[in-house]
């Protein structure tokens, strides 16, 4: 969660990486289990099918499989977010940047850096990214756009892992293509039991879990979710 804030400068209370806690069993008799939670990326993703964009949708599915939104484009109409089972995006009704906790305009700062860019904004701000030539909304937190994890794909484009992948400090996560079937990530799935989370759902989410459970439907993190979404 805090690679994932340090590099994307998320605002105040936004959480495109979330950690959520359920329990399980029945006091005093528990168990707690942690499911990092980034955006699925699915391969049925309805917050793509709603889009209402036009000529081409705002939320998009890129040809390597990560799903995006077009920062220029987004009407702000928050379909996506309504339409999504996980609760993973975020619409920013007033500039962002006023709760930042690192103000990219605060002179002081800019002054510490010797007039440079403060330490961790994030290149992506202004930039079209692959081959669409889009910009995808990221750490640019524009109001009245919605946006979520982007799988750091400005990292990802330069052939680096996201900064969630890369900080987690006991390589919890692995980050690859599903396609390679001799990839380290295809080689776990191979060899490992797993899940991915409300899987009923049809979106075909790409984050799969390893060990553990999926979470039954009274633990708290979906309670969670679903007072996010209500
Ligand atoms: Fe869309 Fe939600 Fe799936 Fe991400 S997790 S691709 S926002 S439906
Ligand atoms: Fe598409 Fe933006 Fe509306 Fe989401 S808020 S459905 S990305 S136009």
């Amino acid at each position: 969660m805090v690679a994932c804030k340090v590099e994307n400068n998320t605002p105040e209370g936004v959480f495109w990486m979330d950690l959520v806690r359920y329990e399980e069993g029945a006091y005093p008799v528990t168990k707690n289990w942690f499911m990092a939670r980034p955006c699925n990326h699915c391969d049925n993703p309805p917050c793509v099918a709603v889009c209402p964009s036009k000529p081409k949708k705002t939320r998009y599915r890129r040809a390597n499989g990560l799903v995006a939104t077009d920062a220029d484009s987004c009407i702000g109409c928050r379909y996506c977010e309504k339409a999504c089972p996980y609760g993973v995006n975020y619409f920013h009704t007033e500039d962002p940047k006023k709760n930042m906790y690192l103000d990219w305009d605060d002179k002081d700062l800019a002054k510490s850096t010797n007039g440079a860019s403060p330490a961790y904004k994030n290149p992506v701000f202004d930039t079209k990214i692959g081959k669409e030539k889009r910009k995808i909304a990221g750490s640019n937190h524009r109001p009245k756009v919605v946006d979520k994890c982007t799988f750091c794909v400005h990292r990802v484009e330069k052939g680096e892992q996201p900064a969630c992948a890369e900080g987690c400090p006991t390589s919890a996560i692995t980050f690859g293509n599903l396609d390679e079937l001799t990839s380290d990530i295809s080689k776990i799935l191979q060899s490992k039991k797993s899940y991915r989370f409300l899987e009923k759902a049809g979106t075909k989410p790409k984050v799969y879990y390893v060990g553990g459970r999926q979470p039954g439907p009274n633990s708290i993190e979906v309670e969670k979710i679903q007072k996010k979404k209500a």
